[in-house]
């Protein structure tokens, strides 16, 4: 099975996509946790994206789309895929629909995460991701029980840069004029699975899971 997640930062796109992961036993594959890495890393790819990922901006087409179709052509993608967080632009769904084309597939779902705005700063401003293990608490609703530190493994918690208020209000105006127009393209070819994204992360699983047959 082929698909792609869409919705707006914090709609849950990444746990979801684990879980379906898990499910179905297909990679996930998330190009947020790609550039992340490049960072942590320090790579000349990680050092150009950090200056887009911390003004909540895209990274360039050409870049991205590189990476992802040199991801793509790795064996363990020939089952099928989810993708988290990719395309984010007209040109890089165009970009796909080729690659999927020379591998002679096409996408079987594209699930749609809706959430409201407020709902969605909320979730974000409030996460604290640990530096260590990487696991999100969130202040209000996974509070850890010392603060600022993270409960799984005792790591220092903090802030991501792109969690902050203004850079999210920043990536919700990105994605609102840059990667919600793919809904449409997506919906002429009749694979939009809409999903209400405001429910508990079982919840969604479940309405997704029915969406996409898992
Ligand atoms: P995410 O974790 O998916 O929200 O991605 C974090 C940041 O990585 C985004 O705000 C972008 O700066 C960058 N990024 C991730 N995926 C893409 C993409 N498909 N196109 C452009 N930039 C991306």
């Amino acid at each position: 099975m082929k698909m792609i997640l869409i919705g707006p930062p914090g709609a849950g796109k990444g746990t979801q996509a684990k879980r379906l992961m898990e499910r179905l036993g297909i990679p996930q594959i998330s190009t947020g946790d790609m550039f992340r890495a490049a960072v942590a890393g320090g790579t000349p790819m990680g050092l150009k994206a950090k200056e887009y990922m911390d003004k909540g901006e895209l990274i360039p087409d050409d870049v991205v789309i590189g990476v992802v179709k040199e991801r793509l052509s790795s064996p363990d993608c020939n089952k099928g895929f989810i993708l988290d967080g990719f395309p984010r632009t007209l040109d890089q769904a165009k970009a796909l629909d080729r690659i999927l084309e020379n591998m002679e597939s096409h996408l079987d779902h594209v699930v749609v995460i809706d959430v409201p705005d407020d709902y969605l700063i909320e979730r974000l401003t409030g996460r604290r991701t640990c530096r260590k293990c990487g696991y999100m608490h969130h202040i209000k609703f996974d509070t850890p029980k010392k603060d600022g530190i993270c409960d799984k493994c005792g790591g220092e918690l903090y802030q991501r840069d792109d969690d902050k208020e203004q850079t999210i209000r920043e990536r919700l105006k990105t994605y609102h004029s840059q990667t919600a127009p793919l809904v449409a393209y997506y919906t002429d070819k009749g694979i939009v699975r809409k999903i209400d994204g405001k429910g508990s992360m079982e919840e969604v699983e479940g309405t997704i899971a029915t969406a996409v047959g898992a």
